[in-house]
């Protein structure tokens, strides 16, 4: 049974579990058919349908362009670089694991849909909330105004103050509350008051909210979240470009079982046969 046919027969499955195991498909080819699928034919029926559902590879790449200007349609002034003649072997971090795997535009597409939604929610959630600082770093900022009572500050002049422990021990510290540090160097790290600074802040009844740093407050997060990531139509409905094909990386990709190789050492042989072995052993 050839591999083309099993990756049709297969593809409704794929689609819906692009995870599905190679044991599986082994299995039902099995029982469905009475077919024994070998590892190495699973996995390239397995990529067929991959293929496919997410258009194939080379296909992405002739079609970047067209990507880029139905992003710049969707998505007025946005800037899109495409760099070609890059390495072959290239990694991009993203947040989704699966989308490292596919082909360069679902790959972005799966980037993009997964910004453009958590944009929104982000934007949305923030509205209901009432606070000036945001909710996680909130509690943290509470904890510390809490334990700011075992110190004590005393004031020097010029916004400076000694702060001892007032539980026996003979740590002090020295706090600037104008240039928001302490000399444990928390207040400076953190962006927010140590319990040091607390202290401070606590014998002259200062709003706590001042010494905060504003990238933890709800206005710079609803600033951040402000723009919008547009929705876009999918290839079908892009314009063709008059630009020059992009050609795939050259990149082949090994069925089955990566044969791993151990880096050797700059006295070992690059014989691994039994040869070697004796060889060292003469050697010792
Ligand atoms: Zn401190």
């Amino acid at each position: 049974m050839s591999s083309q046919w099993l990756s049709k027969a297969f593809m409704k499955k794929i689609c819906e579990n692009p995870k599905t195991k190679l044991k599986t498909l082994i299995k039902k080819a099995h029982t469905n058919w009475n077919v024994d699928l070998t590892n190495t034919k699973a996995t390239r029926v397995k990529q067929q349908a991959l293929d496919e559902i997410n258009g194939t590879c080379g296909e992405q790449y002739r079609r970047i362009h067209d990507y880029s200007a139905e992003l710049l349609r969707s998505n007025p002034g946005s800037t899109v670089r495409i760099q070609v003649q890059r390495p072959p072997e290239f990694q991009l971090e993203t947040p989704i694991p699966e989308a490292r795997e596919k082909p360069i535009v679902s790959m972005l597409e799966d980037i993009r849909v997964y910004l453009m939604n958590r944009w929104a929610e982000n934007r949305q959630s923030i509205i209901t909330y009432n606070g000036e600082i945001l909710l996680k770093i909130n509690t943290k900022i509470e904890r510390e105004f809490d334990k700011g009572g075992e110190w004590l500050a005393i004031y020097a002049g010029r916004d400076k103050y000694e702060v001892s422990n007032s539980q026996g021990n003979r740590d002090k510290f020295v706090v600037d509350l104008k240039l928001h540090g302490c000399s444990c160097r928390k207040f400076q790290i953190t962006g927010y008051p140590c319990v040091h600074a607390m202290s401070c802040i606590k014998k002259m009844c200062l709003d706590v909210k001042n010494y905060v740093n504003k990238c933890y407050k709800k206005d710079t997060y609803v600033d951040c979240y402000q723009h919008v990531i547009y929705p876009m139509n999918g290839s079908n409905m892009w314009d063709r470009t008059q630009n020059d094909d992009v050609l795939p990386p050259v990149f082949k990709k090994p069925i089955g079982h990566q044969k791993l190789s151990r880096n050797k050492a700059g006295d070992e042989s690059c014989n691994n046969g039994p040869l070697s072995k004796l060889s060292r052993a003469r050697q010792q």
